[in-house]
């Protein structure tokens, strides 16, 4: 690698973090083969990241949690990646959907104090269900065809969501539903163990086998009241005052995406490179790693890398610094991800040309890799929205200049 691998750590905290990050890598590493295979849920995993401690990390101090921001986040997110992608994209969207409430608590009290608590003091996962057949990604706007009606003081929720990372592992599913009553889409935390709550394994994927993205199947699942997160509600009717203070964009912690697809196309690079410096073909006096196209490939995966990483820890870094910018770098956010997006799969395509027919085998990690990263080009955000919105705001720019 170009630079070190703490090179954007700023203190020992961040380093110790990284070191955690990098022990439990090498430990899923070992277990990733036989996920991936069996199409698994890396149970293992998520104990030993709950023991260290690393699914409190974005909840807030106040409730027992590191209080991480959103480059402490990807720092240990690109790090986890590298020994299993799958463990690490679900492990990312636990932390985003605490790290988002921690940043912009718009739920009641008393919902937020439960969701940390559960978090920090048993490592309760917690996961997004927002995506639905009818729908497709949510960040389109489609309306959820997963009904709320309202029955007594409380709710009944009926419908089907698709690809629910982590489900068989989630204590608390946040789910988007159409309610009754309701203008805009709202959202309700189930816990697993409610009435009418069932998985069912769906996801047999070409890649991020392990992820456990199943559907979540909701048959006239009660629910309290207070199960109604979002939008919050508000007794008197009154407007939520409170809101603009506590808003604001928390589009920052959706790079835990391209920080998790960057850490398997860096243990894709790593890989190829070992290989060359192995691989000794009786054509050649030495290895691989002498021969010029070979250089060339490994020289162009880092370079590719370089520039992703530089971009990924700048955004993290400057977003958690200085929020007052976070508006402003909406659009370079979203296209963070795509521009990682466009390297990863660049320098898992080298990798393999690097490794040879040897990479196509089942069980050799490049091969995982490779399928590893192509489902990132199907989590938000999506490409073409993020074009149309570069071009927009572009076009504004022009249309404003005198
Ligand atoms: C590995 C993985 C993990 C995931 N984890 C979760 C999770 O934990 N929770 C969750 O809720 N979801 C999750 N998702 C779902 C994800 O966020 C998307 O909802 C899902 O991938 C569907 O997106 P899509 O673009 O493929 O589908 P669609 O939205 O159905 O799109 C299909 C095609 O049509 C195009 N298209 C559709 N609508 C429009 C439109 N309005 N304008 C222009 N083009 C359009 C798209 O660009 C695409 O080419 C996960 C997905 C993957 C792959």
């Amino acid at each position: 690698m170009v630079l070190p691998d703490d090179f954007y750590c700023r203190d020992e905290a961040e380093r110790r973090w990284l070191s955690v990050c990098g022990e439990l890598a090498s430990r899923f590493a070992g277990r990733a083969e036989a996920h991936d295979r069996e199409g698994s849920f890396p149970f293992e995993n998520f104990e030993e990241l709950r023991q260290a401690g690393y699914l409190t990390l974005t909840v807030p101090r106040a409730y027992g949690g590191s209080g991480a921001g959103v480059f402490l986040m990807v720092l240990c997110q690109e790090a986890l990646a590298r020994g299993d992608g799958s463990t690490a994209l679900g492990a990312g969207w636990h932390q985003m959907t605490l790290g988002r409430l921690a940043a912009r608590p718009t739920w009641p009290a008393a919902a937020v104090e439960k969701v940390f608590r559960d978090a920090a003091e048993r490592g309760a996962l917690i996961n997004g269900a927002v995506s639905e057949p009818a729908t497709g990604s949510p960040s389109r706007g489609g309306r959820p065809t997963t009904a709320a009606r309202r029955v007594g003081d409380g709710w009944v929720l009926a419908g089907r969501k698709v690809f629910t990372t982590m489900a068989p592992g989630i204590a608390t599913f946040v789910v988007s539903a159409s309610a009754e009553g309701i203008e805009q889409t709202a959202s309700f935390l189930v816990p697993r163990d409610a009435p009418g709550v069932s998985i069912v394994e769906t996801w047999d994927a070409l890649g991020m086998r392990a992820s456990g993205s199943h559907d979540l199947v909701l048959t006239d699942v009660p629910l309290p009241a207070e199960s109604l997160v979002e939008p919050a509600p508000r007794p008197d009717g009154a407007a939520d005052a409170g809101a603009e203070v506590r808003g604001g964009s928390t589009a920052g912690w959706g790079l835990h995406i391209p920080a998790t697809y960057l850490g398997v196309a860096r243990a894709a690079a790593d890989d190829a490179a070992r290989f060359a410096v192995r691989r000794r073909p009786n054509s050649l006096q030495g290895s691989i790693a002498e021969v010029p196209h070979i250089q060339e490939k490994i020289g162009e995966m880092e370079r590719q890398l370089l520039a992703a990483y530089n971009l990924l820890f700048t955004l993290a870094r400057r977003w958690d610094d200085d929020p007052a910018a976070r508006q402003a770098m909406a659009g370079a956010v979203a296209a963070c991800k795509t521009l990682v997006m466009d390297a990863v799969l660049h320098v898992v395509d080298l990798a393999g040309r690097v490794v040879g027919a040897a990479g196509l085998t089942r069980g050799v990690p490049i091969e995982r890799y490779y399928r590893d990263v192509r489902p990132g080009l199907h989590n938000p955000p999506m490409e073409d929205a993020v074009l149309a919105a570069l071009a927009r705001q572009a076009i504004r720019q022009a249309e404003a200049a005198p």
